[in-house]
């Protein structure tokens, strides 16, 4: 049978948590809670091979569904023992989408659908209460007009607005039954002017309507904005879920909430959520009024938690909440109802979590043994590593900053780090003054999905409603954006692009700081301060045994480091950052970039001299010049990385970048040079090249100036042999760029050999050392073999790689690269997760021909990709030795090189201790 539609409930469901594919996330879940016998109100889920063969239809319902469905409605009603469509005591039906991965607010919710003029006034008897059934319906009006009918939400709150100011009310709840069936008759008045028909009366046309709906927001701008974000690919479809409704808006013992089942800011094992009494499950998160906490221990005594007003609920949800983490084996993010005293489960589903929360958790798991060693490893995402070494504000500006009175607001932490910015009121002003190069945080009453480009713009994230499950909590975290919600004490008036707290009013070139640990906003610019994992590794001012974070940390790189086989290097050019990335656990230096060194103050004189002179001589002087500074660099590099390899790439960039670019430094030159200044612009100009990147750079550069690579060459080699004299290991590799013919690798590493031969005579000592090149021309990967044969080493320049296979300059792609984005042609930068399609088929060629013709050939990759957790995982499966990367990426690319080494074992999620 072509089974569409899965059923769930009194206990038993078609589906389970391993089905995520076809129910999505949700549906999965509201199986496998069912099969556990956890409550949950009954329903079915239709599934996303529905929703792909709806768009494959050309946006038509696939013929066996509506049988399917019928069937399923009928069900329900035998469960609850009423009718759908009913007049007198409806069935009414929430649908809900539920896609494979959770995409916070992309995708919508319709609550009490099944409702119409004639069927309120039945639910109004039934339920004994009319206030109750003219609120459900109007909120079904507004959710349906605005998923359904395209009728903008915030045109039903202006009403909504309206009606609170003529009663002179603050909440919804303060409205009464005849206030809301007016709002119903305004509403529905609303739809009609809008869309020119009436609401839609038969509740089956309002399901499919809302079936439709749910299939159609799967391919909204904002869902697919959020995919690309995210890495999610385009075609899984949602799954759309059906239920029963239950209320936790028929009174006072009623409720709904949301919860994780522990802090997800800092992972302590408290169960963390809000409530509300009295309402239906979009407020709690919509952030209209402010939600209660869930525990007493979260409560601060005010005495208004759940575990307080509703003792026996509370332990209900306790028990279940313990259940579904020992089941899971991690921590959840659920809703759940309370109707009339009795508690249901609407979802449950992993939590998102910070970097700091998903190391604890996982170690508070292993204790427990619910995981294994591997699974801890695993539930640590490489690209969480970075929250933990996210900036934080020193303590005592901080208490300055109190004592200043500067304390603007403070909130929930939502995601952890510390930013500072000028303010932005709207998505389009973040998006706007971040491209004028300025550091922006972004400030706003709440957030919805139309602000994610501004939240990716922006250093950081502040919000005057909403709580720890709000949208803005939920995306910031993702990102692992310093986040503050629910700062109440702040006033954001977005139109006027103002925010105001305490008499204070702050505009959009005023500063803000925020604290996303503590939760605090101050005015005025702060200065970020490394995280407690840095102060134990680089600046050792923190001892390693007072910081229990930083225990758990260096467990699970080790844990880490014992699975996995890529090896990590760094990308430095300085003795500080070579430092730095060998207390991040850098095995060596994979990219050694010499050109970095030309530029500094004192060098670059010398350099411009090099470049213009016309004499050997003039030359060679300059090179004088050059040698002993270079040495010295060397030897700084080779003593931080002693006993390990370092990678030094002979000069890569085209001459005119250090030339001089204004009046002044021409004649400051031209002095020194005892030249004329116009003699020298003359120079300069004919330095300049139409496709510089394509051009006199590279190792052509060595071909044309050998005394260049000379000089650099000797510089290595003697500093090599200065540190042997000290006992210092050193293992110098000499990468020559940009190759792309044997005779290029062939000649200069010649070159190379005789220069070496030269030093070796002078010190009178022998050295070892090796000759390879860069992998970054197509050509080169292309006859990878032949140039094995000349090389000792492959190190892939998957930047250049790039750049050359897609014919993309990429200091240009970002004029046409959204574009590309945006229209799918293209599904994530080039730049900055390899194409394996076509830039990783040249690096499997060339490893295999490479390998073929020299046994054994080390190979690694140096260009940015090397700290991209999905690039690192391709080129473990492609056989490298090791990925370099820049310094506080090393240990992401060691922690994404163990989870590729998982994932190559198969082993999957939730290994048992
Ligand atoms: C590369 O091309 O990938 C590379 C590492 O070199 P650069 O970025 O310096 O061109
Ligand atoms: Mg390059």
């Amino acid at each position: 049978m072509d089974k569409l539609v899965y059923f769930f409930g009194e206990g038993k469901a078609d589906g389970n948590t391993r089905m995520k594919d076809l129910l999505g996330g949700k549906g999965a879940n509201l199986a496998e809670m069912t099969n556990l016998g956890i409550p949950v109100p009954a329903g079915f889920t239709i599934s996303t091979r529905a929703c792909n063969r709806y768009f494959e239809l050309g946006h038509r319902m696939p013929p066996k569904l509506d049988g399917q469905v019928e069937r399923s409605v009928k069900r329900l009603e035998k469960i609850r023992g009423k009718r759908f469509g009913d007049l007198r005591d409806p069935l009414l039906l929430s649908v809900r989408s539920g896609a494979k991965f959770s995409m916070p607010g992309m995708m919508d919710t319709i609550l009490n659908l099944g409702l119409n003029d004639r069927s309120v006034e039945g639910l109004a008897k039934s339920s004994g209460d009319r206030r109750f059934a003219f609120d459900s319906y109007r909120r079904f009006i507004q959710m349906y007009a605005d998923v359904v009918l395209g009728v903008k939400k915030h045109e039903f709150e202006a009403l909504l607005s309206v009606a609170k100011q003529r009663r002179k009310v603050e909440q919804d709840t303060e409205l009464s039954a005849e206030d809301l069936e007016q709002l119903v008759v305004r509403f529905k008045d609303k739809v009609r002017r809008a869309t020119g028909r009436a609401f839609p009366q038969d509740p089956r046309a309002q399901l499919w309507g809302a079936v439709g709906a749910v299939f159609e927001s799967w391919d909204n701008p904002r869902a697919r904005l959020y995919r690309r974000q995210y890495g999610i690919a385009d075609n899984l479809g949602t799954a759309v879920n059906v239920q029963c409704m239950v209320f936790g808006n028929l009174g006072e013992d009623c409720a709904t909430g949301v919860a994780f089942t522990r802090n997800p800011a800092t992972g302590e094992d408290l169960f963390y959520g809000e409530y509300l009494a009295n309402a239906q499950g979009e407020d709690v998160v919509a952030g209209i009024r402010t939600p209660r906490p869930i525990s007493r221990a979260q409560a601060d005594g005010d005495g208004d938690s759940l575990e307080e007003l509703m003792p026996e609920s509370y332990r209900q949800l306790m028990k279940i909440r313990n259940r579904l983490e020992s089941h899971y084996r991690d921590m959840q993010d659920i809703e759940f109802t309370i109707e009339r005293g009795a508690l249901y489960m609407l979802q449950t589903r992993t939590g998102k979590r910070t970097g700091l929360a998903a190391l604890r958790i996982a170690f508070d798991l292993h204790r427990k043994k619910l995981i294994d060693r591997k699974a801890v490893v695993q539930r640590v995402e490489p690209d969480m590593l970075t929250h933990l070494l996210a900036p934080v504000f020193d303590p005592t500006e901080i208490e300055r900053a109190r004592r200043g009175g500067r304390l603007m607001a403070r909130g929930l932490p939502a995601g952890p780090g510390a930013a500072s910015g000028v303010i932005a009121t709207t998505a389009q002003d973040a998006v706007r003054m971040a491209r004028s190069g300025k550091r922006v945080i972004l400030v706003r009453t709440e957030t919805s999905p139309e602000d994610l480009a501004g939240m990716v713009a922006a250093a950081g994230v502040v919000t005057s409603r909403g709580g720890m499950t709000s949208h803005a909590a939920v995306v910031a975290r993702g990102m692992g954006k310093p986040c503050v919600v629910g700062a109440e004490a702040l006033r954001v008036d977005e139109a006027g692009r103002q925010v105001r707290a305490g008499g204070r009013n702050l505009g959009p070139e005023d500063w803000v700081s925020l604290d996303g640990t503590t939760g605090e906003v101050f005015s005025g610019e702060m200065d970020p301060h490394p995280s407690e994992i840095q102060r134990v590794l680089v600046d050792r001012t923190l001892k390693p045994e007072r910081s229990p974070l930083f225990k758990q940390y260096s467990t699970l790189m080790q844990w880490a480091d014992r699975l996995r086989r890529l090896k990590v290097r760094t990308n430095a050019d300085t003795p500080r950052d070579a430092a730095v990335a060998r207390a991040f656990g850098a095995e060596g230096i994979g990219l050694c970039r010499t050109e970095h060194m030309f530029f500094a103050e004192e060098r670059i004189a010398a350099v411009r001299h090099l470049i213009l002179a016309d004499e050997p001589k003039q030359r060679r002087a300059a090179l004088a010049k050059l040698l002993p500074m270079q040495r010295k660099d060397f030897v700084g590099i080779f003593k931080a990385m002693e006993g390990l390899p370092v990678t030094i790439r002979l000069l890569d960039p085209p001459l005119h970048e250090f030339l001089p670019t204004t009046p002044a430094q021409f004649k400051k030159v031209a002095k020194e040079m005892g030249v004329a200044v116009k003699e020298l612009e003359e120079k300069a100009a004919q330095l300049h090249e139409a496709n510089p990147m394509l051009g006199h750079r590279g190792c052509r550069l060595g071909i044309t100036f050998p005394e260049i690579y000379d000089m650099q060459v000797r510089a290595i080699l003697e500093a090599a042999i200065a540190c042997r004299k000290k006992k210092i290991r050193v293992h110098p590799e000499i990468m020559i760029p940009l190759v792309g013919t044997v005779r290029e690798i062939r000649d200069l590493a010649a070159r190379v050999r005789e220069v070496a031969r030269d030093v070796e005579k002078r010190a009178k000592a022998s050295l070892k050392y090796h000759v390879g090149t860069m992998m970054e021309i197509p050509r080169a990967c292309l006859i990878a073999g032949a140039i094995a044969s000349e090389a000792e080493f492959f190190s892939f320049g998957t930047n250049d790689l790039t750049q050359m296979t897609y014919g993309f300059s990429r200091d240009d792609i970002g004029k046409f690269l959204p574009a590309y984005l945006e229209e799918r042609i293209l599904p994530a930068d080039p730049f900055q997760t390899v194409d394996q399609e076509g830039v990783g088929r040249l690096v499997e060629l060339a490893v295999k021909e490479g390998r073929k013709a020299r046994e054994g050939l080390k190979i690694g990759i140096c260009g940015e990709h090397g700290g991209d957790p999905q690039s690192v995982g391709f080129f473990h499966r492609s056989g490298l030795d090791y990925v370099s990367c820049s310094p506080y990426r090393v240990p992401v690319a060691r922690l994404a090189a163990a989870h590729a080494r998982l994932a190559e074992e198969g082993g999957a999620g939730s290994g048992t201790a």
